[in-house]
């Protein structure tokens, strides 16, 4: 992906102390990545970066909404994604004893930092799992009933076979294993 100049910061030429930065990230930004399962996405994320001598701070506040289709109904629902997360970045190449995946080191000749595959990361980690009616942002919603019915004759016609859960396969094991 080519990397777009809203999302890089110079910090060579940055005073020591606070900066502050507000980057909107919508479906087009998404893209440049692998958008995965959501649409009209409108999150704005502010920063606060804490620079001296040794290291760049930092601290993302991300909130806003974005939309998924229901796992169950699929039918498109709003989600509120809210989160924070600080980055530390070394600079001039300091090795850290410390592993952790938020702190990157810089080397000394490096000048400017991409922002963009870090604030995509933030997002990839607060989306949920199950994506649900019920999690639509204000006012829970309803699946819809009449779509539920029509993915339900539409599997039994796909799917003539139930497997058990495998899960229950182990109890039921477990259970015949004790008589
Ligand atoms: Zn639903």
């Amino acid at each position: 992906m080519r990397a777009r100049s809203e999302y890089i910061v110079e910090f060579s030429g940055l005073k020591n102390g606070s900066h502050f930065y507000e980057w909107r990230l919508g479906d087009a930004f998404f893209d440049g990545f692998n958008r995965d399962g959501f649409q009209n996405s409108h999150l704005l994320v502010k920063a606060k970066m804490d620079k001296d001598e040794t290291m760049l701070v930092f601290h993302l506040n991300l909130d806003g909404t974005l939309q998924f289709d229901c796992d169950r109904c699929l039918t498109p629902f709003n989600f509120r994604l809210q989160g924070t997360k600080a980055l530390v970045f070394k600079l001039n190449g300091t090795e850290s004893q410390e592993e952790d995946e938020d702190l990157f080191v810089l080397e000394a000749s490096e000048f400017q930092l991409d922002l963009a595959p870090h604030l995509n990361d933030l997002v990839q980690v607060l989306l949920p799992m199950k994506r649900l009616c019920q999690m639509n942002e204000g006012q829970p919603k309803e699946c819809d009933k009449e779509m539920l019915d029509q993915l339900k004759t539409y599997s039994a016609s796909q799917d003539e076979s139930p497997t058990m859960d495998p899960r229950w396969e182990a109890l039921r094991q477990l259970k015949s294993d004790d008589n």
